[in-house]
């Protein structure tokens, strides 16, 4: 597998000054990020242990963006994509790092932070710098990542492509017979196959564990006549994929073909409804209808759809309630299910991204009830 294009130092630069200008909008005094998905999207650097030793990255309106880390991962930190547009500073160990970042920080304001620091560095940070105040980037800055450009849109189109392969084949295999962590290992291995670098979930939802959103894979033997929901993603190129068909062991019988064509003509509906300036929340609420207005609404026990890009979950979220209107370039799934408690499940997802004209599907396979054996 051929790798795209790689994000240059300039597309790093430019998404270090847009965080730092939206911070400023935000009335925010600038954004502190600590290893996980944004320090990566924002500087290229992926550190390969999240440690106690303090990585963060400080951006300011109007200045330089600052990259402190521990001593001893400079170098790494320096061979990153983004390090040409980063002011690089580092601390020893035996030195208090809380105290060095200070004077970048002033004493007043708040500073967005990254959801995934780690709780150690948020209090030796509030407990150095106990005038400054700190809020959750997503809290702060919920659309950061939201928007993504032609480039990122290319590489969630290829995660998307390679999981329609994943599922291609899946549907091939054996079910009848085989644990869910047989059938799960399976899925694993496609999504390796078609290129994906990391997994990050291989639901397998057999009979009445369908009817738990979150159960993944267990021991339970597949039976002929269960109805299964297979959700799979994971990350390829940097950039997530999460599709879910629901497949059926031999002829299905008429309420599971009802419930299906319920839930499909939800997904198909909610994605009609998408285009620029459309609230996030009708999103849910046109799905929501379709299946309440059938009977089911007391089953459908969660939001419609989550954002997805460096993460498989993100921001703009499909619920009641967020205003957020569409932008072109936004990407998130759209999964209406119905969940019958001791009996089936039935979930249908795919990335949905917003175009001028309206929702373009990354995932494209047919959302018919496919008999496995
Ligand atoms: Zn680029
Ligand atoms: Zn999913
Ligand atoms: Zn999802």
């Amino acid at each position: 597998m051929t790798d795209p294009a790689a994000f240059t130092s300039d597309d790093y630069a430019a998404r270090m000054t847009r965080a730092a200008d939206a911070a400023a909008a935000a009335g925010l005094a600038g954004v502190l990020v600590a290893p996980g998905p944004d320090l990566s999207w924002l500087t290229g650097y992926r550190p390969t242990a999240i440690t106690e030793r303090l990585t963060l990255l400080i951006l300011r309106p109007g200045k330089a963006p600052v990259l402190m880390v521990p001593a001893l991962e400079r170098p790494d930190a320096e061979a990153a994509a983004g390090a040409p547009a980063l002011e690089m500073r580092d601390w020893r160990d035996g030195d208090n790092p809380y105290a060095g970042v200070a004077p970048l920080l002033g004493n007043r304001g708040a500073f967005g932070m990254s959801d995934t620091t780690w709780a150690l560095h948020l209090l030796g940070l509030q407990r150095t710098l106990p005038e400054l105040r700190f809020t959750a980037l997503t809290d702060g800055l919920p659309m950061l990542r939201a928007v993504k450009d032609a480039h990122e849109l290319a590489r969630l189109a290829g995660a998307g492509a390679a999981a329609d392969e994943a599922y291609g084949e899946i549907v091939g295999v054996a079910f009848a017979g085989r644990r869910e962590l047989d059938v799960a290992a399976d899925l694993a291995g496609l999504l390796r196959k078609f290129g994906h670098e990391q997994v990050d979930f291989t639901v397998v939802g057999s009979g009445p564990n369908g009817a738990n959103p979150h159960h993944e894979a267990g021991e339970r033997v597949i039976q002929d006549g269960d109805t299964v929901v297979l959700d799979f993603g994971g990350l390829r190129h940097g950039y997530g994929s999460d599709t879910t068909r629901t497949v059926h062991v031999g002829e299905p019988g008429e309420e599971v073909r009802k419930v299906h064509d319920i839930v499909r003509e939800a997904q198909q509906a909610a994605f009609e409804a998408v285009r620029p300036g459309v609230a996030c929340e009708e999103i849910d609420r046109v799905a929501r209808r379709v299946i309440t207005e059938a009977g089911y609404g007391e089953w459908f026990i969660h939001r419609t759809g989550h954002g997805i890009g460096v993460t498989t979950h993100e921001p703009p979220y499909m619920v009641e309630g967020e205003k957020q209107p569409l932008v072109p370039g936004m990407c998130f799934s759209i999964e209406p299910g119905i969940y019958l408690p001791g009996r089936f499940g039935v979930r249908i997802e795919d990335i949905v991204t917003v175009t001028p004209e309206g929702g373009r599907r990354l995932n494209n396979t047919d959302r018919e009830l496919r008999i496995v054996r």
